[in-house]
């Protein structure tokens, strides 16, 4: 059976404007993106080996997945998400079919973006499991170097510590974007997208939020901004007032703590 994971996605079209923050971040990836498509017959004309994408890391919820999403939109390729822990559970010989198969759909389907989530995963099963992870390690290498030109790869991690240099080789995923969690003026920028979606009331003064949320994620002001809504919901009030991000901001926790380490 085709596994969900390995099939092309008809997903909500995601454009950089639906998020908040994460200009720098945005820009490298236009750029290296749209160069690989624009340029790719310059790079065989040359000789040279273009990249296959790009290594996006940084903590939980700060909008990677977000981002491939508004690649694929943005370049008008098809989305495909690949989360490698989901990938790698079966049986032996059934993880390397299943990565062949996530390459070849997507060389079928290109222009292709696949997003390989939770990229980490891949490497923790090389002492575990000894010589099956190495196995799947060159899989992938293999189904990277050898895909269609249409397909451009965005992989995603929490622990770039953990990533095997050889998948950063020149010609595969050769740039590292760190993703930050939102400053002051960002959640500020991500208040704004998600007011779209949710009604405030005119009480609501964002930067006053935005105070009141330091060290919280994109996803973590989404999670906000939901409890608040509840606050308002209770109160029977149609929209969400000042006070029920007060009394939501005592109820989520951020995920990072001061210095901007993980809570795990
Ligand atoms: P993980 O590493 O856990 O997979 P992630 O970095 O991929 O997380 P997303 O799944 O993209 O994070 O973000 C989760 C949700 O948080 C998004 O669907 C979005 O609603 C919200 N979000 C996160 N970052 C932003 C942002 N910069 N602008 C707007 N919304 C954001």
């Amino acid at each position: 059976a085709l596994r969900q994971s390995t099939s092309v996605q008809k997903v909500d079209p995601v454009h950089w404007s639906d998020i908040g923050g994460l200009e720098g971040v945005k820009k490298v990836l236009e750029e290296s993106v749209i160069w690989l498509y624009k340029h790719a017959e310059a790079y065989a004309r040359m000789g040279i080996t273009p990249s296959k994408g790009v290594l996006l890391y940084g903590p939980p919820g700060t909008g990677k997945t977000l981002l491939a999403k508004a690649v694929a939109t943005e370049s008008e390729a098809n989305f495909m998400a690949v989360s490698i822990p989901d990938l790698i559970k079966g049986e032996v010989g059934e993880s390397e079919k299943a990565i062949a198969k996530v390459f070849h759909t997507a060389t079928r389907c290109s222009p292709c973006i696949v997003f390989l989530d939770e990229l980490e995963a891949i490497f923790g099963t090389r002492e575990s499991s000894g010589g099956l992870g190495k196995q799947l390690i060159s899989q992938l290498l293999l189904e990277m170097d050898s895909c269609g030109k249409g397909v451009v790869i965005l992989a995603a991690t929490n622990h770039p510590e953990a990533i095997d240099g050889s998948i950063l080789r020149p010609g595969r995923l050769d740039r590292l974007v760190y993703v930050p969690p939102p400053n002051f003026k960002e959640r500020v920028a991500i208040l704004e997208i998600l007011k779209n979606t949710t009604r405030f009331s005119d009480t609501v003064d964002l930067r006053t939020v935005s105070n009141l949320t330091n060290n919280f994620t994109g996803a973590d002001m989404k999670a906000i901004v939901r409890k608040a809504g509840l606050y308002a919901l209770k109160a029977n009030r149609t929209s969400i007032d000042a006070q029920d991000f007060f009394a939501a901001t005592s109820d989520v926790q951020p995920s990072m703590n001061q210095i901007g380490l993980l809570r795990y």
